[in-house]
C-alpha cells in the first residue's frame, strides 16, 4: 500500500508540473488536462483502498500458477467493480477530454452513456480485461469514437486495477507471497504480469531496471535483453540517446518498430503519477516517433474468457 497520502501525492505532481511547464511551455495545455485527471485518479485510489468486497479475490497459490503458466493473474478473474463510484469518473474524464481538445467527439461518448446505450457495468469490466475489442466494436456501433470511450473507461478503471494488483501482489500489513515472489521472478515477459497491458515506461532506479505496467502500475524485472514487446534479439535494439555523452534514453526496435523508454529516475514513480512522469518525458517520445517508431497497441493474448454481451453487440 501506498505511504503517500493524497496531499503528499498532489504536492509532488504540482512540483513536477511546474518544473515540466517551465522547461517545455508548449505542454501547458496537457498539463492542463492532467491535473484534473490525475487529481481525480490519486482520490479515486484513495477511496478504492479497502474496498468490500475486495475487486478480485485470488489466491496467491492461484495467482502463482497462472504466472508460471504466462497468463498475466488478473486475467478472467470474477471482478467486483463499485460501479456506482466510477460511472461518475468515467463521465467527468469524457467532459475534461472534451475541454481538453476532443470537443464533440468526447461529448459524443459521454451523451452516449448519459442515454444509457452503454451498459457501465459492463464497458467498466471490459475495460478492467484490457478487451479493447469489444469496447471498439461497440462504440462504432453507436457511431462515437471508440479511442475516447476506451481512454474514459481506462481512466476510471485503473485505480481499480491498481488497487486489485496491490491486493495481491503488496498486500497491505504482510509480505508478498513466496509463491508470487518466485513466480514474477520468473515472468519473462514484456507485458504486465497482472493485466497484460504493455509498460508505460521504464525506470532505472538504483540500477535496478524494471518495467511499469501502463495501465495497473505493477513494477516488474525484464528479465531478457531483447525487445520488451517482440521478444527480438538484442541486436534488433537501438540505443535512442538525445544528448551526446548522456545515457542512453529509449531502445528502438527494427523487428517490431516499437520504442520503449527508460527514464532515469531516483526511485520506483508511485502509481498515481506514473502519467507525469510519461509527459515529462514527451520530447524522447518525438525523437522516436521522429525516427518512425512507435507504441504498440495491446498485446493480444487470446481473447478473455468472459465477453461483455452489454457491451459487445451480438448484432456484429
Ligand atoms: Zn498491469
Ligand atoms: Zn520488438
Amino acid at each position: 500500500m501506498t505511504t503517500q497520502t493524497p496531499a503528499s501525492l498532489l504536492d509532488r505532481a504540482e512540483a513536477r508540473w511546474t518544473e515540466i511547464g517551465t522547461s517545455q511551455p508548449d505542454l501547458a495545455p496537457a498539463i492542463a488536462l492532467q491535473r484534473l485527471l490525475v487529481t481525480r485518479t490519486i482520490h479515486a485510489v484513495d477511496r478504492l483502498y479497502g474496498a468490500d468486497p475486495p475487486v478480485v479475490s485470488l489466491e496467491p497459490e492461484q495467482a502463482a500458477d497462472k504466472l508460471r503458466a504466462g497468463t498475466p493473474a488478473l486475467r478472467g478473474e470474477p471482478v467486483a467493480l463499485p460501479v456506482a463510484m466510477l460511472r461518475p469518473l468515467v463521465l467527468r474524464a469524457c467532459d475534461d477530454l472534451a475541454a481538453g481538445g476532443a470537443g464533440d467527439v468526447a461529448r459524443r461518448v459521454r451523451g452516449c452513456l448519459d442515454e444509457g446505450r452503454i451498459d457501465m457495468g459492463s464497458l467498466l469490466i471490459a475495460s478492467f480485461d484490457r478487451n479493447q475489442n469489444a469496447i471498439r466494436i461497440k462504440a462504432v456501433h453507436e457511431g462515437i469514437a471508440p479511442d475516447v470511450l476506451w481512454l474514459a473507461a481506462e481512466l476510471a478503471v485503473g485505480p481499480a486495477a491498481y488497487v486489485a494488483q496491490q491486493t495481491l501482489f503488496a498486500p497491505a500489513g504482510a509480505g508478498t507471497h513466496l509463491a508470487i515472489t518466485d513466480a514474477l521472478a520468473q515472468w519473462p515477459h514484456g507485458y504486465c504480469p497482472a493485466c497484460g497491458s504493455w509498460p508505460a515506461f521504464g525506470e532505472d532506479p538504483d540500477r535496478s531496471r524494471q518495467l511499469r505496467c501502463s495501465f495497473c502500475g505493477v513494477g516488474w524485472r525484464l528479465r531478457d535483453p531483447g525487445c520488451t514487446y517482440c521478444g527480438g534479439a538484442p541486436s534488433h535494439l537501438t540505443a535512442l540517446t538525445p544528448e551526446p555523452d548522456a545515457a542512453p534514453r529509449a531502445e528502438l526496435c527494427s523487428g517490431c518498430g516499437a520504442y520503449l523508454k527508460w527514464l532515469d529516475l531516483p526511485e520506483p514513480t508511485p502509481f498515481e503519477l506514473l502519467p507525469v512522469e510519461d509527459l515529462a518525458s514527451t520530447p524522447l517520445d518525438v525523437l522516436a516517433v521522429q525516427k518512425g517508431f512507435g507504441r504498440p497497441s495491446l498485446p493480444d493474448l487470446g481473447g478473455p474468457e468472459r465477453h461483455p454481451c452489454h457491451v459487445e453487440d451480438p448484432a456484429q
